[in-house]
């Protein structure tokens, strides 16, 4: 079976973990606070924090921006469910706003649309979450533009986009968000098995995720809020101040996120050779793929394709899968489950997300996949989509 994602690990990789794993630390030691740097300063941001994934990093970033019952949080239907469901955890409202049905990422126009419509009904936007779809960065200047205009805050979820930039800057370094947050579940661009991080220029955003990330506890005095100086208290002292959580990820996994970090720019050099290498070998057929605008450097996390309108998506992904091709489908728009159904969203809302979701499938891309792979998984394709 080709998979339609797959980790690399090699034997830097694997030393690297057991000499954590023989170490005094395996969980908040040395090797976290160094990933967090590492990561701090690829992304060319001002702090990092490491998380147990990217879910919890979402949720704490909706924390820190103080989203809670009343608010409304707004993002894209063509996302992992994580991402709005980090809104609800909050007890926030959640709406989502159609994509571009180019790049497939949250479009600038439809939300501008859709805050003025809200404006025009008294609502107001506590949140965005955008989506950097497949590890294309959405178009961040004129979103930049409308949390300005409309005062609401941004969140980017780059779980797909970690190595990606956008105007020549990597996506990360907080130019046009408050908060960006990467996954390293294996699927996604390095891995920590599963891990997470939350980015941010801001420092009074970091110590508030910072502490929330962890019960909720200060331990610096400086910082007590009781009086610390008592027969109570003594040099012992924690604080809980918040009901914070355990969002903590461990040393091992951590020393595994630095050695992966080392080799991303060369994977996603690869990533993008082998989907140049797709293009080429799809370009006498009907089938789309993503478009990149010229202002980008996509990560390409995933390779995308967009079936003719006549094709049956079911049959290709049948004849796939029957044929060892583990094709997949990103994603069933977040809207459409039951879950958002129950509370009022219904299929026919966001018709550019439900047209694209109605033709996409999802092709085998990653470091380690061959030149011959690709041509057979082409192939295949071609067979299931015209026969011969
Ligand atoms: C993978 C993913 C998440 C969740 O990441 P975890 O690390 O598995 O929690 C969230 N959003 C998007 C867009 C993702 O692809």
């Amino acid at each position: 079976m080709i998979p339609y994602a797959k980790q690399s690990i090699d034997q830097n990789d694997l030393d690297a973990v057991s000499e954590t794993l023989r170490s005094d630390w395996l969980t908040q030691g040395p090797k976290v606070a160094a990933f967090e740097h590492c990561l701090r300063d690829f992304c060319a941001s001002a702090h990092c924090i490491a998380t147990n994934n990217a879910t919890a990093a979402l949720h704490l970033a909706c924390l820190a921006l103080d989203v809670g019952p009343g608010d409304l949080v707004l993002t894209t239907p063509i996302t992992f469910v994580a991402t709005a469901n980090a809104a609800k955890y909050c007890g926030a409202e959640v709406d989502f706003v159609d994509i571009d049905k180019h790049t497939w990422c949250l479009d600038p126009l439809a939300l501008e649309h859709k805050l003025n419509q809200l404006k025009s009904s008294g609502k107001r936007v506590k949140v965005l979450i955008v989506v950097h779809f497949g590890g294309l960065s959405c178009d961040m200047e004129p979103i930049a533009r409308l949390a300005k205009a409309f005062d609401f805050k941004v969140i980017e979820d780059a779980s797909h986009a970690l190595g990606a930039r956008y105007l020549d800057r990597p996506v990360g370094n907080g130019d046009h968000s408050d908060i960006t947050v990467f996954s390293f579940h294996p699927v996604k661009m390095i891995t920590t098995g599963e891990g997470g991080a939350l980015l941010t220029n801001d420092a009074r955003l970091y110590e508030r995720a910072r502490m929330l990330s962890s019960h909720g506890l200060i331990r610096e005095s400086t910082q007590f809020v009781l009086e610390p100086e008592t027969d109570w208290f003594g040099e012992w002292a924690y604080q809980q101040t918040a009901l914070g959580f355990n969002f903590r990820i461990t040393d091992f996994q951590c020393a595994l996120g630095i050695t992966q970090l080392n080799k991303l720019p060369q994977w996603v050099e690869r990533r993008n050779e082998l989907v140049r290498y797709y293009h080429t070998l799809l370009a006498d057929t009907a089938i789309g793929w993503q478009r990149v605008p010229g202002n980008c450097f996509s990560s390409y996390h995933l390779f995308v394709v967009q079936l003719p309108h006549q094709i049956s998506r079911r049959a290709v992904f049948k004849q796939m899968r029957e044929k060892g091709i583990g094709v997949n489908v990103h994603y069933i728009p977040v809207h459409t489950q039951p879950y958002y159904q129950q509370l009022g969203f219904k299929i026919g809302q966001f018709p550019v997300a439900e047209h694209y979701y109605r033709h996409t499938l999802t092709l085998p891309l990653y470091p380690g996949l061959s030149e011959s792979a690709v041509a057979s998984v082409v192939q295949a394709l071609k067979e299931a989509c015209y026969g011969g």
